[in-house]
């Protein structure tokens, strides 16, 4: 079993409880951005409900065998009574649904529970979640059906009300990377989702604010001067500044060292070719210095502060290129 993060032990020992106490939900939607861990959990329920001779761990989660036929079967991705729908990044069609269905209607092979498992439920066009209702509604006897966005507010809300909802919530900031510890894998997935930016508008400045940025770390030399005005201009006048600052440098970060997690349609990868990892790191730290000590300081001083980072994150940027 892979290891799962801390913040989904409470999921996991609520999910016990219900399949101990033969009430789990036969519709389960389980959302939370990427990197929250939502294809671990599902998987890990999957792996439960099929299991044999599952065992209650110490924390009175139920933990699968991993040694009977069923476990074995669904490790090698060959168990019959479970299916996976995942286009990745393409929309899921009433054809995918229609093929659901009919698993659900057949006689599961091995007598068992069967589960579907639908990744990226909101790519299911309007059609799709429509064929989905009547199955939500009247599942077959002894079937699960468990669906997964990244968004629930992206799904309809006919599917919505027939799921009992799962909300991944990762801790955020310092709490996030105190309980990763050195697995800093994953330790930036609060910051890969920003609710500002499902606003166009909002996103288009975040999009010129990013190519100013790079502009100003990867041309120190050349653009500088220029581009530090316009950038600082940005930079104080957006409530958004500092998030921003950390995103890019983040997404700058996790491009660098190929953080790819297996449900992660990272789109926002930037690739930033002259800039050493440890440069970014550096940058990195400055900003993260900066935004605690912004929280303690008058208007005047936080103008002062922000020119400061970006002249400090100049010389960061000079001393790397050597
Ligand atoms: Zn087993």
């Amino acid at each position: 079993m892979e290891n799962m993060n801390n913040w989904l032990i409470e999921h996991q020992q609520l999910l016990t409880a219900q399949i101990q106490g033969e009430n789990l939900p036969h519709a389960l939607l389980i959302s939370g951005i990427t990197g929250a861990g939502k294809l671990s959990l599902a998987n890990w329920l999957v792996q439960v409900l099929l299991c044999r001779h599952p065992d209650n761990n110490e924390l009175g989660i139920l933990i699968p065998c991993q040694q009977c036929k069923f476990c074995k079967l669904y490790r090698s991705k060959s168990f019959p009574d479970h299916l996976l729908i995942d286009n990745e990044d393409k929309t899921i069609g009433v054809d995918d649904i229609r093929q659901a269905n009919y698993f659900l209607e057949k006689t599961a092979q091995l007598g068992q529970a069967k589960t579907i498992m639908i990744a990226g439920a909101d790519k299911m066009t309007i059609a799709a979640a429509n064929a989905l209702l009547k199955t939500l509604e009247e599942p077959s006897k002894g079937s699960v059906i468990i669906l997964l966005t990244p968004d629930v507010d992206l799904l309809l809300p006919t599917i919505i009300s027939r799921c009992r909802l799962i909300a991944i919530r990762p801790p955020a900031g310092d709490a996030l990377l105190s309980e990763l510890g050195q697995n800093t894998r994953n330790a930036f997935v609060n910051l890969s989702h920003l609710p500002e930016l499902s606003d166009n508008e909002v996103n288009a400045q975040f999009e010129k604010f990013q190519q100013l940025f790079l502009g100003f770390i990867t041309k120190q030399k050349i653009a500088q001067q220029q581009n530090r005005a316009e950038l600082i201009q940005q930079i104080t006048e957006s409530p958004y500044a500092i998030r921003w600052l950390e995103k890019v440098t983040v997404t700058l970060m996790r491009t660098e060292n190929s953080w790819h997690s297996v449900e992660s349609n990272d789109s926002d990868f930037i690739k930033c070719n002259n800039i050493s990892r440890d440069t970014i790191w550096s940058i990195y730290q400055l900003i993260l210095n900066t935004n605690k000590q912004l929280k303690t300081l008058s208007q005047v001083n936080r103008q002062f502060s922000l020119e400061k980072l970006l002249v400090d994150i100049g010389n960061v940027c000079l001393k790397g290129e050597g």
